[in-house]
């Protein structure tokens, strides 16, 4: 398929009029053929229109219609083959394999939401039948489904240009929860973005959808975006990227006449901790896995290990050599965007002249746009005292904090921000500890692992991708996994209605054969 530098507004294939957006070549920083119209307020008010209208329909379609339609979408996206694959690794610098296997997570998402769609749980049906007889007062007949919330608007992430991004998992379970999506495109992979953009409107014509349930846009400036997020019609907003531009959408959300939620993930370091035991009984190997961890896609993860934190003693000493050992076996790596460089290179000088932190290691140099891997090292005391110390540097860069004993180890734990993931490397003979440091542990992150690193994030029903501030703008969700659907849900109950008149989900034949919580009992 070409990629023509069109915006899809509906069914329609328009080229933007509002300045130009080049894509880049990671590798090289030269921009790509062809460019990229920018959308005009026009154009954004078309799409809102087209969404706006499209709602009362699509929120309509059968649940076997709308799982076909997800499942669609991901064979499209596959039909796509080579094209899509190679554009992928231009824009973004990253390897044929991670693309690939991106690809197949992507695909496995789209599926995984069809499948929760069809399984109808996530419509929460509850029924209190009535009790006419009650004394000393009846009961009403009252029954809630969950209902969507209406037009999303999804921003994806640079670092994951298919799965966080125009279908990633923002648009599958937006889609998935009955909600149409317009796409702000990312403008570090717009051809990418184009190409799935077409596998979306095809899919869209080819189930009969209605039209305005997917639109994408290029915006050359941050006007478009903003009044996306601003425009009345969008109900919610999905977003992954820094920790400014997730703030600066929250506080457009929240300004609004009607304010919206923005499900927001955005900045993590991912702590680490190393309990003594653990080192003395696999230093090595827990040093060379934390350095695969860290230099795995550039350290262009938001699980990425941007902190370690250990109490002092020999083993650490060793820890420490066996990690530098790793490091400086380490590649120098493309990174993303020119941006993303230059920011993982301020981060990492900053570190490097900062006072209170040392230089314990740093992998080898590469070319031009490719980072170098690095590793720091400071006390927790002068941790305590420099905030900027916590700061996310987006990249393969870490920390080790070395303290002296468990309560300075608590006493950092506690001083940090909240996080999506947070592990601890531990000996059988230490689930006490764990048991202690768990309400913590708790209150900090989304995702708690043992000997483990939180980079690798499985799609599936238990999964957690999300946490408190600033990891993500609201704590109570996830923006992977089956659960990320009930971001775009809300309750609605039914009092006293005629049979025939309740959604199928709460008729008392129950015609889709969902799964209901009757009289606070489970049925089907
Ligand atoms: P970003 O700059 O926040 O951009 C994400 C998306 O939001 C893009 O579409 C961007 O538009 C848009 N945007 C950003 N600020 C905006 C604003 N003020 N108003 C309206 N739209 C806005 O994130 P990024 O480009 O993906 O990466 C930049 C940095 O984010 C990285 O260096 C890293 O620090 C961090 N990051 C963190 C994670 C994580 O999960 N923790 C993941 C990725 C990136 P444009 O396309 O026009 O830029």
């Amino acid at each position: 398929m070409t990629i023509t530098g069109d915006m899809l507004i509906g069914q329609q294939v328009t080229r933007g009029q509002n300045g130009e957006i080049f894509g880049v070549d990671a590798g090289t920083g030269e921009q790509l053929l062809p460019s990229f119209g920018g959308a005009t307020l026009s154009d954004l008010e078309k799409a809102c229109q087209l969404a706006d209208h499209a709602f009362d329909d699509y929120r309509e379609v059968s649940l076997e219609k709308r799982a076909a339609f997800l499942e669609r979408i991901a064979a499209n996206i596959l039909d796509l083959g080579d094209a899509l694959v190679e554009r992928c690794m231009l824009e973004t610098g990253l390897p044929r394999a991670r693309i690939e296997g991106e690809r197949g997570r992507t695909v496995g998402q789209l599926s995984l939401f069809a499948s929760v769609v069809r399984d109808g749980r996530f419509l929460d049906p509850r029924i209190d039948p009535a009790i006419p007889d009650r004394k000393p007062l009846p009961r009403v007949d009252l029954r809630l489904r969950n209902v969507p919330l209406g037009p999303v608007a999804v921003f994806g992430a640079s670092n994951f240009p298919l799965a966080f991004s125009v279908a990633g998992g923002d648009t599958a379970s937006a889609l998935a929860a009955g909600c149409p999506v317009i796409v702000k495109a990312h403008s570090a992979h717009p051809g990418t973005s184009e190409l799935v953009g077409r596998a979306i409107q095809k899919a869209v014509r080819e189930c009969n959808m209605p039209e305005g349930v997917f639109s994408l846009l290029f915006d050359s400036g941050r006007t478009v975006g903003q009044s996306l997020v601003a425009d009345h019609r969008i109900k919610a907003v999905g977003f992954t990227g820094s920790r400014t531009g997730g703030v600066a959408l929250m506080h457009i959300a929240a300004g609004r006449e009607e304010p919206i939620p923005v499900y927001a993930e955005m900045s993590s370091i991912n702590p680490v901790i190393l309990l003594e035991k653990a080192l003395v009984e696999r230093g090595e190997s827990i040093a060379k896995a934390f350095i695969a961890s860290l230099t795995q896609g550039a350290g262009q993860f938001c699980t990425n290990p941007g902190l370690l934190l250990a109490v002092e003693s020999p083993a650490l000493v060793e820890f420490e050599d066996h990690a530098v050992a790793a490091l400086e076996t380490t590649s120098a790596a493309t990174m993303l965007t020119p941006g993303i460089f230059k920011s993982y290179c301020a981060g990492v000088d900053r570190l490097q002249n900062h006072s209170a932190v040392k230089v314990l290691g740093r992998g080898n140099a590469g070319e031009k746009l490719q980072a170098q891997a690095a590793l720091f090292t400071t006390t927790a005391k002068e941790f305590l005292q420099h905030e900027d110390l916590r700061e996310e540097v987006f990249g393969s860069s870490s920390l080790l904090v070395r303290c002296h004993d468990d309560k300075d180890l608590k006493a950092v734990l506690s001083s940090l921000e909240g996080q999506l993931t947070i592990a601890v490397h531990l000996t059988g003979e230490d689930d006490q500890t764990l048991k202690n440091l768990l309400p913590t542990l708790e209150k900090k992150a989304g995702r708690i692992l043992v000997n483990g690193f939180g980079t690798g994030v499985e799609v599936c029903h238990a999964m957690v991708h999300g946490g408190p501030f600033p990891a993500t703008s609201d704590t109570r969700t996830t923006s992977v996994g089956s659960l990320a659907i009930a971001r775009f849900l809300r309750p609605v109950s039914y009092q006293d209605f005629p049979d025939s008149v309740l959604p199928e989900a709460l008729q008392n034949a129950n015609p889709l054969g969902v799964i209901r919580l009757i009289n606070g009992s489970l049925e089907s």
